[in-house]
């Protein structure tokens, strides 16, 4: 059944002890889909991206991920995450290991793949990102905008079904942003899934499938790009829109 959704959210709550941060969020992401998640801060929008990968347990409610409901622990849950690819704000890569040797960490020690065939496909996908000729430097030898590119084919050298992006350009200089950015459009292209937290308006105009804007745990309103910039139709979603536009 390839139109069933891959990704799939109904009645999740979570709550941080007193504070409800996620309202009964329904949502469900088609193959091949891609979903820009926009909002306030402290809206939500991280812990829905914790959620679908189960870095944050919810307290009720249903996530299922290419028809199976989310397993809370076990070797389910470790193969969940390994068919969810994450891409943070912070690159996150292991400082004292080469380029290189981080792309290829998760398929070799998590996954016990053969380091020969793991390292062709690393280094294809370092080209792919456009950082081939860094393969052997260390993290703190790239720019910020190169350590990102990393981080994603890092995140891709798992093979995985979805990619969530949680404002992965946010600590990029400015001059960094498009490179980071031209990586996840050509993605988007290839009909990779992609739920993708970020405040640039640009990409979600032109790479998402449906913008989804959350503001205090509800996710408030959703429509394809055009239809969202130009007919807001909440208040919340004008005034936020009036901020950063
Ligand atoms: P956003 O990514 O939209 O800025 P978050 O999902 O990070 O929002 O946070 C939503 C709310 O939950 C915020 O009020 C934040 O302070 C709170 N929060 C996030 N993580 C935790 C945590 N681990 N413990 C307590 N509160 C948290
Ligand atoms: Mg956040």
């Amino acid at each position: 059944m390839t139109d069933q959704p891959l990704i799939v959210l109904s009645g999740v709550n979570k709550w941080f002890g007193e504070l409800h941060v996620l309202k009964d969020v329904n949502l469900s992401i088609g193959r091949g889909e891609v979903v820009v998640v926009i909002g306030p801060s402290g809206s939500g929008k991280s812990t829905l991206c914790r959620a679908i990968n189960r870095l944050e347990p919810i307290n009720s409610g249903e996530i299922v991920f290419d028809g199976t409901s989310l397993p809370a622990e076990g070797k389910p849950l470790a193969r969940l995450r390994s068919e969810v690819g994450m891409v943070f704000q912070s690159f996150n890569l292991f400082a004292h290991k080469t380029i290189l040797e981080n792309v290829m960490l998760g398929p070799v020690k998590v996954r016990k793949e053969k380091a020969a065939a793991v390292r062709e496909r690393a280094m294809g996908l370092l080209d792919r990102v456009g950082i081939a000729a860094q393969a052997e430097k260390y993290p703190a030898q790239l720019s910020g905008g190169q350590q990102q590119r990393a981080a994603i084919a890092r995140a891709l050298a798992m093979q995985p079904k979805a990619m969530l992006f949680d404002e992965p350009t946010s600590a990029l200089d400015p001059e960094m942003v498009g490179e980071v950015l031209e990586v996840m459009t050509t993605l988007a292209g290839e009909g990779m899934t992609m739920v993708v937290v970020t405040h640039e308006m640009g990409f979600a105009r032109h790479a998402a499938n449906r913008v989804v804007f959350m503001a205090d745990g509800l996710l408030v309103e959703e429509a394809a790009p055009a239809e969202f910039f130009a007919n807001p139709r909440t208040d919340r979603a004008k005034d936020f829109l009036s901020k950063i536009l």
